[in-house]
């Protein structure tokens, strides 16, 4: 993973490489099994999967968050390849598929990481449970849905003063044009959006950083599929 280092100015210690390595293992042979992502080879993996996750670093710099929520994990991004890169940070991963769940959870057990809870469910009934609402530092999520609806399943979790980051595609600007009035509502504002460059990868990466400015009004998450289908 020397790109890391070039492109993040990480370096990893030998058990967080072994980790990474075993990771991608179990993704390979879980894939032939379940359709777990899209991404299937070794290259996409080690770029589209680990390196794309670690750019969340870009942000937090020497300020990992003590509390990340990572909600829509699927097999486990960002979340699993940033808690490899933080040991000392506690994770929760959120997933509605039970089958991604447990890859999560056979991921956590094989790797030994600690401090990981994964929650099967829905973002928006996560949002309302007294242990997460607002208990977060940050909250991350990659390819999960539309910035309005994201910032209703993310903002809830983080504490005021906190911050989401939306990992996002070329629709990143489009999609902050849209997310006025939701982030009004949710008690988020805008930061910044950052571009990523991964080796080889044609396609535009951004990171869309939203501060957590004010509380958000207990009537938020709406109803689990709300939001979705009437995004703020
Ligand atoms: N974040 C992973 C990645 O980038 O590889 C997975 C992306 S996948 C396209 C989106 C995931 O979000 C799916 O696994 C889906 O089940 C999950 N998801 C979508 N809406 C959700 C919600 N409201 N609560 C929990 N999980 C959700």
């Amino acid at each position: 993973m020397r790109a890391s280092q070039q492109l993040f100015g990480i370096s990893l210690f030998p058990k967080q490489m072994a980790q990474l390595a075993a990771y991608e293992r179990e993704l390979l042979e879980w894939n032939e099994k379940f359709n777990l992502t899209a991404i299937r080879d070794v290259e996409g993996i080690r770029v589209k999967h680990f390196l794309d996750s670690f750019s969340c670093s870009l942000i937090w710099k020497e300020q990992p968050p003590r509390r990340l929520i990572d909600v829509g994990t699927g097999a486990g991004f960002p979340g699993i390849a940033l808690k490899i890169l933080y040991p000392a940070m506690k994770l929760t991963l959120v997933e509605s598929v039970g089958k991604k769940a447990n890859f999560c959870a056979h991921i956590v057990q094989t790797l030994e990481l600690e401090n990981v809870e994964i929650i099967t469910g829905r973002a928006e009934d996560v949002g309302h449970d007294p242990i997460h609402r607002e208990k977060y530092d940050w909250a991350v999520a990659r390819a999960v849905a539309a910035l309005p609806v994201l910032a209703e399943y993310l903002l809830p979790l983080v504490k005021v003063k906190g911050g989401i980051i939306a990992q996002k595609g070329e629709s990143a600007l489009p999609e902050i044009n849209t997310a006025e009035k939701a982030l009004r509502l949710l008690g988020g504002r805008m930061r910044q959006m950052v571009k990523v460059e991964l080796p080889g990868v044609a396609d535009e990466r951004y990171l869309v950083v939203i501060d957590k400015s004010a509380a958000t009004p207990a009537i938020y998450p709406r109803k689990a599929g709300i939001p979705s289908k009437k995004p703020l």
